[in-house]
């Protein structure tokens, strides 16, 4: 078979996409323009999955014309927001030698366009294609998942997956990421009798700066994961000499396979007992919760992708583990299909003058067609 970089196809697309102001919350406008343009290529099933309100999953299908696996390819539509610093306008894409600037240029509607591109192909070539392509794209990614979690929730099947996040050494594993929430009772008593209470404030603040004596797992690939306090309230609304008798805390912990909530929960529990502490401690877990996931490198789809991959870009495929959670955090655990995260480079992720190399995009859509095509 002759593969085909697609380019201009792609960075047509990606032109569109980028034009298109997707910054979470606001994903109908580039919902509606890929469910035309998934439709105008000609899949076979495709349908909105409502999320909330105006905004929805798409769901596709490109079936070939023989049997065989089902593959996912996925992605998020929404985009952080601008912010300052850029060069360029973040909404009118700007290409400049292989670079193309532009928000999202790179997370992800680089992706988007290696996605399209290679169901384009496949239709075309429908019947050499054994199995299934299965596309879902998801708002929400950059906040809660609120899309990919109306996915899981409405069932999903797949042999293997790639999300195409910009990962151009692809991530088959991450932290998992809690944030724990501290409630901290204490007594109120008249300030200038400190002792007759119990301070929450000052208790919650020995138990914050005693949080790095509790032991942090490590994994093989992932460094040890520190706790960090991101919000902390208590004491009077209005001004009063009162010993605060309540206070509150969250606390973010990235964590590794092996930290459980329990675990890490046991470990907090524990620590309120060792220091004596004499407020009492609550704990939860407050939404988002990501949990940590890891795939298996001894897939035969891993094996058939790392030679496909070295085959393209010359160089053997390494793999990664991300220090970040993303969708994949709620997909893999939830339904058991090994996703690997492989997609373009560039670089200004989050950050201003974003841009993604139109090489390693033509370079995916080569290796997303071999794959597709390799069974
Ligand atoms: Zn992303």
């Amino acid at each position: 078979m002759e593969f085909q970089e697609n380019k201009e196809f792609t960075i047509d697309i990606l032109k569109k996409l980028v034009t298109i102001n997707s910054v979470t919350g606001n994903e109908s406008e580039i919902g509606n323009k890929i469910f035309e343009i998934l439709k105008y290529l000609g899949v076979d099933e495709i349908e909105k999955q409502n999320v909330d309100n105006d905004r929805f999953n798409i769901i596709a299908r490109v079936r070939g014309d023989k049997k065989g696996p089902t593959t996912l390819l996925t992605g998020h539509l929404d985009t952080v927001p601008a912010g300052n610093g850029w060069e360029t306008n973040p909404f009118v894409p700007v290409i400049k030698g292989d670079k193309v600037y532009g928000r999202g240029a790179l997370d992800m509607k680089s992706g988007i366009a290696i996605i399209l591109s290679t169901v384009k192909f496949a239709i075309e070539n429908k019947d050499k294609m054994k199995g299934d392509i299965l596309i879902a794209l998801v708002p929400d990614e950059e906040a809660t998942s609120l899309g990919i979690t109306t996915l899981i929730n409405n069932t999903i099947n797949a042999d293997f997956g790639i999300a195409a996040e910009p990962e151009y050494i692809p991530i088959i594993g991450s932290v998992g990421k809690l944030l724990i929430h501290v409630d901290a009772y204490g007594k109120t008593a008249h300030g200038c009798e400190p002792n007759k209470g119990i301070n929450a404030i000052e208790e919650m603040a020995r138990f914050l700066v005693s949080l790095g004596k509790i032991p942090l797992k490590e994994h093989h690939k992932i460094q040890k994961q520190p706790y960090v306090t991101l919000k902390i309230e208590g004491g009077f609304n209005q001004y009063s000499v009162i010993v605060p008798d309540y206070c509150f805390c969250l606390v973010n912990k990235h964590t590794v396979p092996t930290e459980t909530i329990e675990y890490i929960l046991e470990q907090m529990q524990e620590l309120v007992i060792n220091m004596g502490l004499k407020a009492k401690f609550i704990f939860k877990i407050d939404e988002p919760y990501y949990e940590p996931y890891e795939i298996q490198t001894d897939l035969p789809q891993i094996e058939k992708l790392c030679s496909i991959y070295k085959d393209v870009i010359g160089k053997p495929m390494e793999f990664r583990y991300g220090t970040g959670v993303c969708d994949n955090n709620k997909l893999v655990p939830a339904t058991g299909i090994p996703v690997i995260c492989l997609g373009a480079k560039g670089g200004g992720l989050h950050s201003e003058n974003e841009w993604v190399s139109l090489k390693s995009m033509f370079e995916m859509n080569i290796i997303y067609q071999k794959y597709i095509f390799s069974f």
